[in-house]
């Protein structure tokens, strides 16, 4: 199996079973997400502990790389600290727009490097992070559109 296989695999399986799919019953930070260019909506909500991310889920609806890279990335967050979710937000942008190699430090989410060669499914990729990104920086209950 080669790495492409390998990340198309990933892709499929966080898209069939999302992970830390849902709402938090006990969320103080919350946002939506819009992408209007596919149609993907998405909801993030977390429980942020001082600066750490000690919960995080994700409901919505979307196209099958918009739900897997929010179900990757749910995984990727959860239990981190702010500054290192900063760290993970610009190296998988820079995953996603180009240069960038995938980089160990990316664990699952590399998988999302494959998306790159679709220029239109860049904004699903990465509506989960601009979301994720206001929910940290806007609070209580902000809105986010990738247009
Ligand atoms: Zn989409």
């Amino acid at each position: 199996m080669d790495l492409k296989d390998l990340y198309r695999d990933v892709i499929l399986d966080h898209n069939r079973h999302p992970r830390n799919f849902g709402r938090l019953s006990e969320e103080n930070r919350v946002a939506e997400g819009h992408n209007p260019l596919c149609g993907d909506r998405l909801t993030v909500s977390l429980r942020l502990d001082g600066e750490r991310i000690a919960d995080i889920r994700f409901e919505g609806k979307g196209c099958a790389i918009s739900t897997a890279s929010a179900s990757l990335m749910t995984e990727a967050v959860k239990g981190k600290p702010r500054a290192e979710v900063q760290t993970l937000f610009q190296q998988v942008h820079a995953l996603l727009t180009g240069g960038a190699a995938a980089d160990a430090a990316l664990g699952k989410l590399a998988a999302l490097s494959g998306v790159r060669e679709f220029p239109a499914r860049v904004k699903c990729a990465s509506l989960c992070w601009h979301t994720l990104n206001a929910a940290l920086e806007r609070g209580a209950a902000a809105t986010v559109s990738t247009e």
